[in-house]
């Protein structure tokens, strides 16, 4: 058996299709465009690519990007007040501060000062809470890209087994919690996993988000699971085989044989991730735009 490739790119060129759309007739209603916020601290040629392309995407759909850009030995006030300042700006409906920071800021300290009605990363306190309790909110982006590719490729959550590998902030936990809210069965692994294989191969719908090429075997994959590899690893591209170097945390072509369907690295998840965040950069814009047609409202209703 061969598996289904799922195509991450086409997935999200149509999800960004859908958000320009939106956004067009935002913009048309509300005369003004969304607009996205990106902090970057420090010169991390990485991060700065990363920057550039949230930026590109952006314009893209038409919504309008704003570039901050902070030295690398930027205080931690510094910076914080650069986050208070946006989130008191009105044209800026969304803020992503570019992790990692420099060593000597706290990442997390420093997101959780993002007003979570901003927060289109869904990093905060307030809105992790809030998945949790299952309540709407901002949801961090890669996550709900794999829910769109697991909606798009048919699978049926309701009642399968789901093994997340990697507990993080940004990707497994969330990502559990909305395994959850699809009703799946979720098991999470970690570093203290005792068998990893055996708990893998249990699973009907198997993430992988460790960061650590090919961790996953063919064997840890039960015939005919869909496969959803996270991970993005550089290796040369003779290690690699291909002539990006990227490879995921799968084995992919041992597991190809073994799955119904998976995810290529690149071209998989990646594409994903950016697609939300423009979606929830309109999702948090449409929350400001009610909220001030309310208050204007209710101005009308005391006059
Ligand atoms: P992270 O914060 O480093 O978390 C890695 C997780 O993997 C941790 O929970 C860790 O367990 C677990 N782990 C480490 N070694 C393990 C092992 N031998 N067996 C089982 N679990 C193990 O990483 P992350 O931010 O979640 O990212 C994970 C990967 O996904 C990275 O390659 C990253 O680049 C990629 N990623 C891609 C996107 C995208 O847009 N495509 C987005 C996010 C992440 P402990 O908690 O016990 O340490």
């Amino acid at each position: 058996m061969s598996a289904t490739i799922i195509d991450g790119k086409a997935i999200a060129e149509r999800v960004r299709g859908e958000v320009a759309r939106e956004v067009a007739s935002f913009t048309e209603r509300f005369g003004r465009a969304p607009g996205l916020a990106t902090v970057l601290v420090g010169g991390d040629p990485a991060s700065a690519v990363y920057v550039g392309g949230k930026q590109r995407a952006c314009r893209e759909v038409g919504i309008v990007p704003f570039d901050r850009r902070l030295p690398a030995d930027a205080t931690f006030d510094q910076v914080a007040e650069e986050l208070e300042s946006l989130n008191a700006d009105d044209a800026v409906s969304g803020i992503l501060l570019q992790l990692p920071v420099p060593e000597h800021l706290d990442g997390p300290s420093l997101t959780s000062l993002i007003g979570p009605d901003k927060d289109v990363d869904g990093l905060t306190p307030v809105n992790a809470g809030l998945l949790s309790l299952g309540r709407p909110g901002l949801r961090p982006c890669t996550p709900c890209g794999v829910m769109e590719l697991l909606t798009d490729t048919g699978v049926q959550l309701e009642g399968a087994e789901a093994v997340v590998v990697g507990r993080s902030n940004l990707f497994g936990k969330p990502m559990a919690q909305l395994l959850l809210a699809g009703n799946a069965t979720v098991t999470m692994c970690h570093s203290r996993t005792r068998d990893l294989r055996e708990v893998c191969s249990r699973a009907d719908v198997l993430i992988a988000a460790v960061g650590r090429a090919r961790i996953i075997k063919g064997d840890f994959v039960k015939p005919g699971a869909v496969v959803i590899d996270v991970g993005m690893n550089r290796l040369t591209p003779e290690e690699a085989g291909n002539k990006s170097g990227l490879v995921g945390d799968v084995d992919s072509a041992a597991a190809f044989e073994i799955a119904s369907a998976i995810t290529p690295v690149p071209g998989g998840v990646g594409p994903m991730t950016i697609a939300f965040l423009l979606r929830n950069t309109l999702q948090a814009a449409r929350y400001h735009a009610e909220l001030q047609s309310m208050f204007a409202d209710l101005d009308r209703d005391s006059l």
